[in-house]
């Protein structure tokens, strides 16, 4: 991976956001544009209702999971709420070769790792408008246990501490409008290294 000429990693962006602020829809929603796919993550999370192996995640075991860090498999991976996820070298080269901008859906850990190793990437953070929303959106999709719930909600905490280190924040407050932003930054392939290094994040102004 490292031997690929690193100009096409402008082309990698990462996004994070806490759970249930709505990330994973915006991105499905952007992701009809033909300029932008997502690369799937496999993690050891058990499938939600509705989930396709192969399509959301690629579900395998944990024994399984350890086994391919061992073999260096992963570009990135993480603990997160409990579950292991990781992004696989492969899977990443593979749509990056077909001159794509090329989502990865990960986490702060991840993102961090990603920075580092590829400084050309451009990373986005998606807010929720306030904690209580982010809570009753937890609450409403009705994927998980209360205990899963109450988890999710203490990490987010966390989460949203490691804001400040993308290089855009996002609040999704109005989805039509978040869409919108997200589409632009996702295929801001142009920003410079300079933006890139900048101290604070560009906060959309609604914020
Ligand atoms: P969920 O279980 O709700 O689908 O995802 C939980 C968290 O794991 C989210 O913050 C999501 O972005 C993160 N995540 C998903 N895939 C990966 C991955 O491959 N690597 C890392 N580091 N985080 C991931």
């Amino acid at each position: 991976m490292d031997k690929i000429n690193h100009e096409v990693f402008k082309n990698l962006c990462v996004v994070s956001a806490p759970s249930g602020a709505g990330k994973t829809s915006l991105i499905k929603k952007i992701c009809s544009s033909e300029k932008i796919s997502v690369c799937v993550s496999e993690t050891t999370r058990k499938p939600r209702k509705g989930e396709i192996n192969g399509t959301d995640y690629i579900f395998i075991d944990e024994k399984e999971f350890l086994l391919r860090v061992k073999k260096e498999i992963y570009i990135e991976h993480a603990l997160v709420h409990g579950n292991y996820y990781g992004t696989s070298i492969d899977s990443v080269s593979q749509l990056l070769n077909k001159d794509k901008v090329v989502i990865l859906e990960i986490d702060y850990q991840g993102a961090e790792i990603i920075k580092i190793r590829f400084p050309l990437s451009r990373h986005i953070f998606v807010l929720p408008p306030s904690l209580k929303i982010l809570e009753k959106r937890l609450r409403e999709r009705g994927t998980d246990t209360e205990d899963v719930i109450l988890k999710r909600l203490e990490n987010a905490k966390i989460e949203i501490s490691k804001a400040q280190h993308y290089d855009y924040i996002l609040v999704n407050d109005d989805f039509q409008l978040a869409e919108k932003k997200l589409l632009s930054y996702v295929l801001d392939t142009d920003m410079t290294i300079d933006e890139k290094n900048r101290k604070e994040p560009l906060i959309d102004k609604d914020f």
